[in-house]
């Protein structure tokens, strides 16, 4: 124990009600406590966490920060409330995994690195130091014998791995295409990195298409399962939409067009039921039939237009800007229309894709805007076969706009008068039956591109040899190391490829020469399964002991920002769902329990920047208020799932709350207490308030709901300090309540509670204490009856807080519409009040 505690004061020290004492050891010196506490913790390792401890097992996770340098507030918010919940758990008798890592590989490492002028693994490691430190400062709950750095060759030679076995089952695979490529950042991007708008997710770049060869992963072959089983997650309802959208699964028909060569040409449509609308085709200047199919006299005019569209950027072709003319160009060639027999041009144009459905479309221009502002273009015939019933009917020849709501069909043989959108499934299973078409799902999710030409990640475990293709480095020969004396600044291809030792290597097949593969992983490869390898961080045969993860795994909850609703959450179960599939894991879903936090704006509402110096760091407020109040502060700035504007006065509320708390307890030490004093309604009442805090307090942490439990507790220490100069303090309720006040602060002010546990004289450590009980009963309001008497006869009952005041208790009895029969509108000569049991209204 350590010394001050037992400089007991020698009376009770003179109160001071501006809230400081003239007994120094009774002022809260945040300082001291932290560092004290912070030591302490430390040299007992406090925060081990045993594999198989008693208690149920409770796996809190924190998605793990980038290695930026410094914790600003948004990371405390992200880190120290979470915390709270790790800590609560481990009160209630859980055994608590709450690790900690640090997401070192990829771009925003690289790239300060090469502005920093400073090598990408100095950074971090710099970084990562300065960051552990800001952690402990915090107080936060982190066993750091289990950190996981993903730039450690120890982590990343478990991608390799792991990628070799998704290449042995077909999921990683290589393939060419068209691939978004960031001029900025110098390297591919997969799908989920492309924002709206066509900008990249690290740089804000505007992103083009190239064509390369790159590793894929197959995560399509999962769309269904990652679409259905995210139903039962208990996850914001925000997210799961947003995922649901993402991998966008869309029902309709393949119905194929037969060319007069005999040819097929494939389409997908969402809108089967606008088939007999459709006047011409259109292909991608892309498509492997266009060179087939093109008449002789329209070659020239097909070949100039397919050169000019290669050049032409993904943005300009997916413009859907009706001003803007569409281009494009006649086949000579028709196609027949499988549902009425009718010869259709077809044509190519630009605004059609070959990456997405069959790269051709059935062009029905009164009812798509890019087909009809084509339409318009080229002259082309507009056909209605979807009629709005309750306004005027559509005209081919004088619409300005396709119609796309809802109506009857026309013009389309048996089907007219079908309602529409009601009736497009029995047109599907019409088209099958008829083997005109056949029912179809499509995904708008796409197979994730991997490779990146970048230097700071993964290398991609496989070699290229003249004789033998592509061949795998033997799992025993991992890792492949990434070399620290490459040339690492950007240049459009992979730095590695420049790093001649690396670069070349002998085949592991054949033995001759041959060149290893320069590209490296993805980063969000890295954090696709991370949190497994915490299990069983320093394991050297394999990526986490299954054992281990059987044992702690799924995560129970997952807390981070709303950003990584796609990218990050959606590659995570796709990743759970290969290693199960692999045989490593035996659950399909990662992340049982899903919360984000807000965002913690500036003063002035607008996002936090460092630029204009809004960002608010909080080593400073630690060291002005302390870590204690800056948590509590954090807490309670409003709902945390929602954030808000930053307002550093509230932290000094924060404190003075503290202050209080540190008061009562230090002031009680030495008290007398007398053990047998008979429970008064005084007692009685602190009793039930206890009880009612302590409800509320666990009722508020099971919801996240931090600012209402802050909330309880600040209105549990007004009504004990209330009671100061009462006799109350001389019982032992009164000590249980600072006992129970002090337990309920641990979680969230763990450096003020372990030090008022002290001076409670209670046993190290107060997070090893169990989470204090609320009796249901007591914690109920009390309620009695209330009985409503005019001259002293009974009139009417009713059901009252015990508690009820005298001026509610009258209003409630002129309320009485029995009572209010027997007055007869007399005015009353007098009221008689018992406390909790009567109300006599007397008239003459
Ligand atoms: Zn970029
Ligand atoms: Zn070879």
């Amino acid at each position: 124990m350590s010394q001050d505690s037992k400089v007991a004061p020698a009376r009770k020290p003179e109160r001071d009600r501006t809230g400081g004492d003239r007994q120094p050891q009774n002022r809260y010196n945040a300082t001291v406590i932290e560092e004290k506490w912070r030591v302490r913790w430390e040299t007992d390792d406090l925060y081990r966490v045993d594999d198989g401890a008693p208690g149920e097992k409770f796996y809190s996770l924190t998605m793990y920060p980038y290695p930026s340098g410094i914790l600003h507030v948004g990371h405390w918010y992200a880190f120290a409330v979470p915390d709270v919940i790790a800590r609560w758990h481990r009160m209630r008798g859980y055994n608590v995994l709450f690790p900690m890592g640090f997401d070192a590989f990829g771009l925003p490492a690289e790239n300060a690195a090469i502005k920093h002028h400073i090598h990408p693994a100095t950074w971090t490691s710099d970084n990562t130091e300065t960051m552990r430190q800001q952690y402990r400062q915090m107080g936060a709950m982190i066993d750091w014998s289990r950190e996981v750095i993903t730039c450690a060759p120890e982590f990343y030679r478990w991608n390799q791995w792991i990628f070799l076995r998704m290449l042995e089952r077909g999921v990683a695979y290589r393939s060419s295409g068209a691939v978004w490529w960031c001029p900025n950042d110098q390297t591919v991007l997969a799908n989920e990195q492309v924002l709206e708008g066509n900008l990249c997710e690290r740089c804000g770049a505007t992103v083009t298409k190239r064509d390369l060869d790159q590793w894929y992963f197959k995560i399509t072959e999962y769309a269904e399962e990652l679409l259905h089983e995210a139903d039962g997650l208990d996850w914001p309802e925000r997210v799961k939409t947003m995922q649901r959208n993402w991998i966008g699964r869309s029902e309709g028909a393949r119905l194929a067009f037969v060319l007069d060569s005999g040819a097929q040409l494939e389409v997908f449509t969402t809108r089967p039921d606008t088939v007999w609308g459709a006047t011409f085709m259109v292909m991608a200047p892309e498509h492997p039939l266009v060179a087939k199919i093109t008449t002789e006299d329209q070659r020239d005019a097909v070949e100039s237009y397919v050169e000019k569209a290669r050049l032409a950027t993904e943005i300009e072709r997916m413009s859907t800007d009706k001003e803007r003319p569409k281009s494009g160009v006649f086949t000579g060639a028709y196609a027949r229309n499988p549902v009425n027999d009718e010869r259709i041009p077809v044509w190519i144009a630009d605004y059609v894709l070959m990456g997405y459905g069959t790269g051709a479309i059935m062009a029905v221009p009164a009812h798509d805007e890019r087909d009809f502002a084509f339409a318009r273009t080229y002259e082309l015939p507009v056909r209605i076969v979807t009629q709005p019933v309750d306004q005027e009917a559509l005209d081919p020849f004088t619409m300005v706009d396709a119609y796309h709501g809802p109506g009857r069909m026309v013009n389309s043989g048996p089907f007219d008068g079908t309602p529409v959108p009601e009736g497009i499934p029995e047109i599907i299973s019409w088209l099958d039956a008829q083997g005109r078409g056949r029912p179809e799902i499509t995904y708008r999710l796409r197979d994730w591109l991997i490779s990146r030409q970048r230097y700071w990640g993964t290398p991609i475990p496989v070699v290229y040899c003249d004789a033998c293709g592509i061949v795998t480095i033997p799992l025993s020969e991992l890792p492949v190391v990434l070399p620290l004396d490459a040339e690492f600044t950007p240049a459009g291809q992979s730095p590695l490829v420049s790093h001649e030792e690396f670069l070349h290597v002998d085949c592991p097949r054949c033995g001759d020469a041959a060149r290893r593969e320069t590209d490296t992983m993805d980063t969000f490869v890295d954090s696709s399964w991370y949190w497994y390898r915490y299990t069983s961080p320093h394991n050297v045969n394999q990526p986490f002991d299954p054992e281990k993860v059987r044992e702690w795994c799924p995560v129970d909850l997952y807390c981070g920002g709303i950003e990584h609703a796609i990218l990050h959450l959606l590659y995570a179960r796709f990743f759970t769902k290969v290693l199960r599939d692999i045989g490593l894991i035996d659950h399909g879903e990662p992340f049982l329990r899903l919360r984000n936090q807000g965002i913690i704006l500036a003063a002035e509402g607008t996002k936090m920047s460092k630029s204009r110096g809004t960002q608010v760091g909080p080593d400073e407020l630690v060291r002005q208020y302390g870590a204690d109040s800056l948590r509590l502060h954090l807490m309670f700035l409003g709902p945390w799932d929602q954030g808000g504007p930053w307002n550093t006065r509230g932290i000094t509320g924060m404190e003075r709350f503290i202050r209080r708390v540190y008061q009562l307890v230090t002031e009680m030490e030495d008290a007398p207490h007398d053990a047998m004093e008979p429970e008064s309604s005084e007692t009685l009442s602190l009793r039930r308030s206890m009880h009612r805090t302590i409800q509320r307090v666990t009722t508020d942490l099971d919801d996240l709901q931090f600012n209402t439990m802050v909330a309880a507790m600040i209105e549990f220490t007004n009504e004990l300090q209330g009671l100061r100069d009462s006799d109350v303090t001389k019982t032992t309720i009164w000590r249980e309540a600072l006992e129970a006040l002090v337990l309920m602060m641990a979680p969230s002010t763990p450096y003020v509670a372990e030090e008022l546990w002290e001076r409670l004289g209670k046993p190290y450590s107060v997070h090893h204490q169990d989470w204090p009980v609320f009796s249901a009963d007591l914690a109920r309001e009390e309620t009695v009856e209330l009985v409503l008497q005019v001259n002293g006869k009974l009139r009417d009952k009713v059901s009252v807080p015990a508690d009820l005041s005298e001026a509610r208790a009258r209003e409630l009895a002129f309320a009485s519409g029995r009572v209010q029969d027997y007055l007869g509108g007399k005015v009353p000569e007098r009221v008689i009040y018992v406390p909790g049991k009567l109300v006599n209204i007397v008239i003459r």
